[in-house]
């Protein structure tokens, strides 16, 4: 060190003491003047390098140093020669084969007697530590490993390049806790300063998985590392030094993460597959309109993660009209009770007429959302919904059966996930639906089926009976020789009666013809030129002994010359179904037949001043076996009107009845002129 060893007494013992001192020496060493002088190296600077013992210090170093360190050292050379300071470094020297060792290179000024400056330099070979350090180094950091020592109490951190690599730190900076724990992820801090406390205070190993927070704002980038390390302790316990290691855990936590993540997505899709293989299992099974409805809104209520679910959708009553019901999943019925059915509003429009589905991260946000008085918005007590996901449910021919509603108090709840499972629910309940309603009109076709054997069965024993009656008194009589029997006027009667129950008989056959004929779309017609006015007279003037006793006065309104291309058996079936209910069911009667046209139609129209038909009834009398009498009051298949729709429709016309209850019935048969399309 400049000016730390005292001023030799005795100059030239000196010296050779040097030499002698130099020349024993297996390091190498040097004097010099600095400057342009010679330097002077012992005999190791020889034998290491093959250079002479004697040569200009530029020159020398110029040849022996490695080619890539020259300039670096030189300049720290040149700064160390000018301020006087001691220069140390360690720098690669060149053996006399070539080959670079590492050295450890010291040049310390001494001042002389005279004042001026020499310098005495060594090189210690430590090419075998630097090695191993150089090595050790490159490990550690190809591993990523950060490295790091410190005193406690902790105020600086001595530590590797990957360790402030590790938390975002430039290169030369000063690590110190304060910037370490600033780094760490505010959720992890405390976490980080407990486990340094046990490591200290518990001595317990120091192992950390926390987060370190990259960079700021929106460029942040987080980190996950794990350190692990050990506090050192003095003699007394206390604790003294504090070193370990950090790593980068990121891809491991990302991979754990996205394991976990997959796990449940599987455990939960197993789960889905369960609810929709029982579901699909028990949709096919169930043939109750009811039952299935609600096991479809529990199932996809539990698939879509739905607080609540409800299903509302479309029944058809006796009289054909459409009205909806509803089933709930997830709130008691109550909850519901107090809203009236969803209107075609703006949000639930689409799902009602099948557009497509509906699913809205936060439906409170949603455009179409609370343009409905009197609910601006939510009304109040409404179930809290913001996520919001409605699927209609469509048969197989397109018709819209219902639509499936889900709701959730948390927005973005439903994801394409739940949207796609629900749909397919939805498009499995379509199925079961529509089998269902197979099954429920199968069913009332059975019921209706069994009705009509009771009933025809009953229609049919009737005028057989009064035929058998008949010819079991005829036979009696004539067995007792009874010369009554052969009055011409009991004979005609006798005949009179039977006639009329083979007709009864032929009619109730001829009817039950029709509707098999009509059931398998084999009710033939043979169209021809007819001219209505004159086909109704002949029928009502063939009805008129039964008009007659049955007390019916009678209007004839008949327009001549109302000729189309008609069916004219057919026409009379109707016109005498038409007069046989009128004789049926308004007995006695005013009674109103009339033709007339009506643009390019003719009108036929029966009216009764009987006791009417209420509007709830007016659809179903045109049905099979409907009937609003009991057989027992009034006789009757309840197939006539049936039939005449069906007569009337193959014409390419309508039937239609107006009617009130107590204000009579009027029957209004439109037939085309030009018969049904097709014909010309
Ligand atoms: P049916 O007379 O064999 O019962 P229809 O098909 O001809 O069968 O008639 C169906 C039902 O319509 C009848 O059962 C009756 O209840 C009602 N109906 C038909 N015509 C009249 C009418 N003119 N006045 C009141 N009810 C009628």
């Amino acid at each position: 060190m400049p000016g730390s060893s005292p001023p030799p007494e005795d100059p030239h013992h000196d010296e050779l003491l040097f030499h002698a001192f130099a020349a024993a020496m297996p390091h190498i060493v040097w004097t010099s003047a600095g400057g342009g002088a010679a330097s002077v190296f012992n005999p190791a600077w020889h034998a290491f390098t093959g250079l002479p013992t004697q040569l200009p210090g530029a020159a020398a170093w110029l040849v022996a140093l490695h080619p890539d360190e020259v300039t670096a050292a030189t300049s720290a050379w040149e700064e160390a020669r000018a301020t006087e300071a001691q220069f140390e470094r360690e720098l690669r020297l060149r053996r006399a084969d070539g080959v670079y060792r590492w050295h450890h290179i010291r040049c310390v000024p001494v001042k002389t007697p005279e004042g001026s400056v020499r310098w005495l330099g060594s090189a210690t070979d430590i090419h075998e530590r630097k090695t191993q350090e150089v090595r050790f180094e490159l490990v550690v950091e190809g591993a990523g490993i950060g490295i790091w020592f410190c005193d406690l109490p902790v105020t600086t951190v001595t530590c590797n390049a990957t360790y402030r690599q590790l938390y975002g730190l430039p290169a030369e900076a000063l690590v110190t806790a304060d910037v370490l724990f600033r780094a760490i992820h505010p959720d992890d801090l405390a976490r980080a300063n407990e486990a340094v406390r046990r490591a200290v205070e518990d001595q317990e190993p120091y192992l950390l998985d926390f987060r370190v927070v990259i960079g700021e704002g929106e460029k942040a980038q987080v980190r996950w590392l794990q350190a692990t390390g050990r506090v050192f302790y003095d003699a007394h316990g206390r604790p003294e030094r504090f070193d370990g290691i950090t790593r980068d855990i990121t891809a491991q936590r990302q991979l754990e993460e996205s394991l976990r993540r997959t796990l449940i997505e599987k455990d939960e899709s197993l789960r889905t597959l369960e609810v929709i293989n029982a579901t699909g299992q028990s949709l096919a099974a169930e043939l109750q309109l009811e039952k299935l409805v609600q096991g479809v809104t529990d199932a996809a209520t539990r698939l879509s993660k739905a607080s609540f679910g409800a299903f509302f959708y479309n029944v058809l009553n006796e009289q054909g009209q459409s009205y909806m019901l509803y089933t709930l999943s997830g709130v008691p019925r109550e909850t519901f009770d107090k809203f009236p059915m969803p209107r075609a509003t703006r949000v639930f429009e689409p799902t009602f007429k099948g557009e497509g589905i509906i699913r809205s991260d936060d439906i409170t946000r949603d455009p179409r959302y609370g343009h409905n008085p009197p609910y601006q918005g939510m009304p109040p007590g409404h179930l809290p919904v913001r996520s919001y996901l409605a699927v209609p449910v469509k048969s197989r021919s397109g018709e819209v059966l219902g639509g499936l509603f889900f709701g959730h108090p948390v927005p973005g709840v439903f994801t394409e996930r739940e949207e796609r499972l629900v749909a397919g629910l939805a498009a499995q309940a379509a199925v079961a639906m529509d089998n269902a309603r197979l099954f429920q009109r199968a069913q009332e076709a059975i019921t209706s089926r069994d009705t009509f054997l009771s009933i025809a069965s009953h229609e049919l024993r009737t005028p057989i009976t009064s035929m058998k009656m008949q010819t079991q008194y005829m036979r009696k009589r004539i067995a007792n020789n009874d010369p009554s029997a052969f009055l011409p006027e009991r004979v005609t009667r006798l005949v009179e009666q039977t006639e009329r129950s083979i007709g009864r008989l032929s009619r109730l056959v001829e009817d039950m013809l029709d509707i098999s004929r009509i059931a398998i779309g084999r009710l033939n017609m043979q169209f021809e030129r007819v001219e209505l006015s004159a086909l109704t007279r002949e029928v009502v003037e063939r009805f008129g002994p039964q008009l007659g006793e049955a007390g019916h006065t009678l209007e004839l309104h008949l327009t001549p010359g109302l000729v189309g291309r008609w069916d004219r058996d057919r026409l009379e079936q109707v016109l005498a179904n038409l007069l046989t209910n009128a004789l049926k069911y308004a007995p006695g009667a005013a009674l109103k037949v009339t033709t007339r046209t009506l643009g390019t139609s003719a009108i036929l129209e029966v009216e009764d001043r009987g006791p009417g038909i209420a509007p709830k009834d007016q659809h179903r009398i045109f049905e099979r076996f409907e009937r609003l009498v009991d057989a027992s009051q009034i006789s009757g298949l309840g197939l006539g009107l049936h039939i005449s729709k069906h007569i009337v429709e193959a014409h390419g016309g309508t039937i239609r009845v107006h009617s009130a209850l107590g204000e009579g019935a009027s029957f209004v048969v439109e037939l085309p002129i030009s018969g049904p399309s097709g014909q010309g």
